[in-house]
């Protein structure tokens, strides 16, 4: 890019033609020409400008070209520039220009030879260029290492509040070794501009130098670049990362953590977080006693304490029914016990060797959504319960289906003066299916059951699962001899039918107690089922596996 920019050139003759012909000669688009008369015209503009090489007419008034020559080599600032004498002095007196032979020192005789001056003009402007071009190099390398060296400070001072020693290990490395690999490019480079200087007079040597710098400053270049893609990306998912998991809402954190060091480096990650408040406890006990008095939005726990672990800590929480998100912190290799963890309850899990600003922000925040989501379907669910007035298991109405629909049964047989008649149906000896078959088994039957229920009654009859093996149903505008005979038929019904379960037949039998609204003296729902409940209870004593009314009961 350097190389692209102009080049300035200071001609000084004290004949204003002579500069017009050192100019039509070197005349190219890239260099810019200043031309001096006089010696002080020269010095004025070499103070001033930068330039790749001077022309020096030897022969002038005042001031001649070696007089320029001395005063240019006594300022600093000038003393590096590349001076071409030019003379009419006969190459046989070249012994003059004795003192003048290391150096950037070049000579020139009149008249002339336009090849020769655009040859040795274009030798300092190459040399020019590569020289500016390597101070532009050494600048931003000169940067780089800057910024290198604050990185690597920043990081220093950080590696005291990061639990991630692995990744910091590896930046550290990485910027040690681009460090490295910078400083080798750069003494070549540097070895090689000192060559360059040396060499001046011999052309294969410069150009074998030049190649040298060359490939130090691909070298410089490619590294660079690595540094600034690495750079890039580093920001960038820090950005993106920020920009999703942004926590906007205050919460609070319980650590249950038994080192208050791994706690400090936690809380000192999310310092930047002023929305996030914690609080830390380093036993299950104490952890158990505060969550069940104050909120809690996420706990964040260590796997081991000194009165237990993980695993202990989330069955004493479910036992306790508290309900706070949980992640769980390991070590190193605890996947498995992670992954168990999960199973009862924990949202999520991060390793230790993988903690961060972003990831710990990023489990808050997904853990806090699941947390969310979860809460919002629990309660559509209870909602969908609520409103549903099905059982599941036997597709039969539900107990507050029955209830309702009880109340309304005996408000219009009292209205009208009509029979009803409940039934309470029990299976008899069911715990010992469920402990003979399997729990799976029982609920087999149980749903087969409400199909053969539903089966048998009439439609003008309902019929919901009471509980657990119980089922009522609501016989209206029935005289209870019917409804006993209706039952019979049931009992005989159940009593006979094969469930299986796989290849297992089970057989069951029912009791029924019969209860009929017209005999009660107060003619309540609560009366009605009472009374049903007492038939039932005669009809377990006398055996099981029967029918009984008795009117007065
Ligand atoms: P009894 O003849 O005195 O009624 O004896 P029982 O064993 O049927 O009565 P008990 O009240 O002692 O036990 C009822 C059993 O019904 C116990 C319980 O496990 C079982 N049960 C209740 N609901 C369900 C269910 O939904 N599925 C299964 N598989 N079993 C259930
Ligand atoms: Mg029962
Ligand atoms: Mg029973």
């Amino acid at each position: 890019m350097s190389s692209n920019l102009p080049v300035n050139i200071l001609l000084v003759d004290d004949k204003p033609e002579n500069l017009m012909v050192l100019e039509s000669i070197l005349d190219d688009p890239s260099i810019c020409f200043f031309k001096a008369t006089s010696g002080n015209d020269a010095l004025a503009m070499i103070l001033e400008h930068d330039f790749a090489v001077v022309l020096l007419d030897v022969q002038m008034p005042h001031m001649d070209g070696f007089e320029i020559a001395e005063l240019m080599r006594s300022s600093e600032k000038s003393k590096r520039i590349p001076i071409i004498f030019v003379t009419a002095i006969s190459k046989d007196a070249r012994q003059v220009f004795k003192g003048y032979e290391t150096g950037a020192v070049d000579y020139l005789f009149k008249p002339l030879d336009p090849a020769i001056l655009r040859n040795k003009v274009s030798v300092f402007i190459e040399l020019y260029k590569q020289k500016r071009s390597l101070e532009q190099t050494a600048r931003t390398l000169e940067r780089i290492v800057t910024e290198l060296d604050l990185a690597n400070r920043k990081i220093l001072e950080q590696q005291q509040s990061l639990i991630e020693e692995e990744r910091l290990k590896m930046l550290l490395q990485m910027a040690g070794a681009t460090a490295q690999d910078l400083r080798q490019p750069l003494d070549v480079l540097l070895g090689g501009i000192a060559m360059l200087e040396k060499d001046l007079e011999d052309p294969e040597l410069l150009s074998d130098h030049m190649r040298i710098i060359k490939d130090a400053g691909a070298t410089i270049d490619n590294t660079i670049n690595r540094m600034q893609v690495f750079q890039i990306f580093e920001t960038k998912t820090t950005e993106d990362v920020r920009g999703i998991h942004n926590i906007e809402r205050h919460l609070s954190i319980l650590s249950v953590e038994s080192s208050e060091n791994d706690f400090e480096i936690i809380k000192g990650m999310l310092i930047d977080s002023t929305n996030i408040i914690f609080r830390r406890v380093s036993t299950i006990a104490d952890a158990i006693r505060l969550l069940k008095i104050e909120h809690y939005d996420l706990i964040m726990m260590d796997f081991r304490f000194p009165d237990g672990n993980g695993i202990d800590f989330l069955e004493t929480m479910r036992k306790e029914a508290i309900d706070v998100p949980s992640v769980v912190i390991t070590g190193c290799g605890d996947e498995i016990i992670a992954t168990r963890m999960i199973k009862l309850g924990a949202y999520d899990y991060i390793p230790k060797s993988k903690i961060s600003p972003i990831t710990l922000l990023r489990i808050i925040s997904n853990t806090i959504q699941k947390a969310e989501l979860k809460k919002t379907a629990l309660q559509a669910q209870a909602k969908m319960a609520e409103m549903s007035t099905r059982d599941e298991l036997t597709g039969l109405y539900n107990r507050r289906y029955f209830s309702e629909a009880l109340d309304r049964e005996v408000a219009r047989a009292m209205r009208f003066r009509s029979a009803l008649v409940l039934c309470i149906v029990d299976l008899d000896f069911f715990k010992l299916i469920n402990d003979t078959y399997g729990h799976p088994a029982g609920d087999a039957v149980l749903s087969k059951m409400g199909r053969l229920l539903k089966d048998v009654i009439r439609e003008s009859d309902l019929i919901c699962r009471y509980g657990g093996e119980e089922f009522a149903i609501i016989l209206p505008n029935t005289s209870p001899e019917k409804a006993v005979i209706g039952c019979e038929r049931l009992r005989n019904r159940i009593g006979g039918y094969d469930f299986t379960y796989g290849d297992t037949i089970i057989h069951v039998t029912l009791s029924v107690g019969l209860a009929d609204l017209d005999r009660l003296d107060y003619k309540t729902s609560e009366n009605l089922i009472s009374s049903a409940d007492k038939a039932l209870y005669i009809a377990k004593q006398r055996g099981r596996n029967q029918v009984v009314y008795r009117g007065s009961i």
